[in-house]
């Protein structure tokens, strides 16, 4: 570790691990800083992304590819539902590997990757600009300069508030979620579905993504405006119930 970076990032989920990487395959000096002992982990993602957006990151990878989407279904209050297919819709991954991937890209391309480095707050120069972070590793508190500070520690995110930005949402723009990974289910399987209902799910879905073997992540988001008089747990329960009654969390 040096005193001095051109590019420190703060977080290596996928934005600050590729931002790492680039910046280093570019030739810039990066210290890519995670608060948790294991990169991706814990998973708080439903896996499921698009192919075109994927492909022009990286190319994908069996290794942390769970299962390939070959369509969409958009299901109505009522049931009524809307097939999209498409041979090459996209993937359902797994994050923990996925990110690993690419937090070790960035380190062959010469980042320094530290985790268990729990960034805490921003330095500031004469001028008022960010020039470094101060943040604890093992116990030892350090301070160390760079030109460039990038937050990418996710939908936590504290560095832009000590950056100055005003980054607090209001309730009703906040999705709050849940989610289970089940196994015996009957899931079709490589259709990703989505449920939309005021009832069932207010302000927001239920999503099955299914991840190959009778395995599937199903889960709930709901607009937070909803969650203070019931929470996503008790909706996405009762959906369980109703639709996996066999099945195992
Ligand atoms: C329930 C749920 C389901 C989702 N499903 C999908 C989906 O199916 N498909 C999809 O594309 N997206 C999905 N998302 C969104 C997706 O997970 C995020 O968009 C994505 O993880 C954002 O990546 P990121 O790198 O910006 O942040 P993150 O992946 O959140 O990574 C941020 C990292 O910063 C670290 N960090 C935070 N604070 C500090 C600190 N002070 N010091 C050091 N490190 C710190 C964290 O530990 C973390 O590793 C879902 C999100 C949720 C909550």
């Amino acid at each position: 570790m040096d005193d001095q970076y051109d590019v420190i990032i703060i977080g290596a989920g996928p934005a600050g691990s590729v931002t790492a990487w680039h910046a280093s395959l570019g030739g810039a000096k990066v210290l890519l800083l995670e608060k948790d002992r294991d990169i991706g982990y814990p998973v708080r993602c439903a896996e499921g992304v698009g192919a075109a957006g994927l492909q022009s990151i990286v190319d994908p990878d069996s290794r942390w590819i769970a299962n390939k989407i070959k369509g969409v279904d958009l299901i109505s209050p009522h049931l009524k539902t809307i097939h999209i297919l498409n041979e090459d819709f996209g993937f359902v991954l797994n994050r923990k590997i996925f990110d690993n991937f690419l937090a070790e890209k960035a380190a062959k391309a010469g980042a320094e990757v530290l985790t268990k480095a729990y960034a805490e707050s921003l330095c500031f120069g004469e001028n008022g600009r960010v020039n470094g972070v101060v943040f604890s590793h093992f116990g030892r508190r350090l301070s160390l300069r760079a030109k460039i500070v990038v937050g990418a520690d996710g939908v936590e995110s504290r560095v832009g508030r000590w950056a100055g930005i005003r980054t607090q949402l209001k309730m009703k723009d906040i999705e709050t979620c849940v989610q289970y990974t089940m196994s015996n289910i009957d899931v079709k399987p490589d259709v990703c579905e989505f449920h939309f209902s005021r009832e069932r799910s207010p302000g927001g879905y239920i999503w099955i993504f299914p991840k190959g073997d009778g395995i599937a992540n199903v889960g709930i988001g709901i607009s937070g405006e909803y969650a203070r008089y019931k929470s996503p747990l008790q909706y996405l329960e009762k959906f369980v119930q109703e639709h996996f009654p066999k099945g195992s969390v």
